[in-house]
């Protein structure tokens, strides 16, 4: 297994964002029974120091921070990046869920969490984005887009849409077969490999940030169509 997981982060370190000191170790003890390396940062200021210098293979955010708010962080980053981010959130915490994945992370546990979950979600994470493309072609149109699954990129004429790991594989899932729909709980079971408990909303949260992101396709009438009661599917052309 620790071979596995270190292929999975490429050796470069999990940064772990949290001021929670027996959170820490705890974390960080089950990430190196992973065979990950671990970079801890209590503060803001530590995590932005250590996201610069380290090019972390994935970041667990903590939302209160003494110098500032999780939140901060993980709109700084998603302007310049576009590694995995899991935040930590209150389990009553509704509206911070949202806001979380509104701004870009692309999970959440709920603390308190248990460390299996949290590795399994971490694992999850960073297998999507080191998805080997198995027998499609690495690069298919799909209205006016283009997507490239190796790069894992979406150009729109000439400028390029910057994605979350999470929406692109909506959007992959999606845009494979244009009309067909999916459901909720469809889109979850083969985005996440591991069973979640965000659930329906979730899926709906980064459907709205997918569609403010693509904008409005071809005639203007969005990429995405919502299937009441039903699920979500791709336009077809
Ligand atoms: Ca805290």
């Amino acid at each position: 297994m620790g071979d596995l997981s270190e292929n999975l982060a490429g050796g470069k370190p999990i940064l772990v964002v949290e001021d929670d000191h027996g959170v820490t170790m705890g974390l960080t003890y089950a990430l190196k029974q992973e065979g990950w390396r671990v970079a801890q940062a209590a503060t803001l200021a530590e995590a932005r120091r250590l996201f610069a210098a380290e090019e972390p293979a994935l970041a667990i955010v903590d939302i209160g921070l003494p110098d500032g708010s999780g939140f901060d962080l993980v709109r700084e980053w998603r302007r310049v990046s576009s590694l995995p981010i899991l935040f930590l959130t209150a389990r009553d915490m509704e509206a911070d869920k949202v806001l979380g994945l509104e701004i870009g992370a692309d999970d959440y546990v709920t603390k308190p969490f248990g460390v299996r979950e949290l590795v399994a979600r971490c694992r999850a994470l960073l297998r999507r984005v080191k998805a080997p493309v198995t027998g499609e072609s690495p690069t298919f149109r799909t209205l006016d887009l283009l997507v490239d699954l190796e790069k894992r990129k979406v150009t729109k004429g000439q400028g390029s849409i910057h994605l979350t790991h999470t929406e692109f594989e909506i959007l992959r899932h999606l845009a494979r077969r244009p009309g067909k729909v999916f459901s909720r709980e469809e889109l979850i079971q083969s985005i996440w490999d591991v069973s979640f408990f965000g659930g329906a909303k979730t899926i709906d949260v980064h459907i709205r940030n997918l569609r403010e992101k693509l904008g409005g396709g071809p005639d203007n009438e969005g990429y995405i169509e919502t299937v009441r009661g039903a699920g979500y599917k791709w336009r077809e052309s």
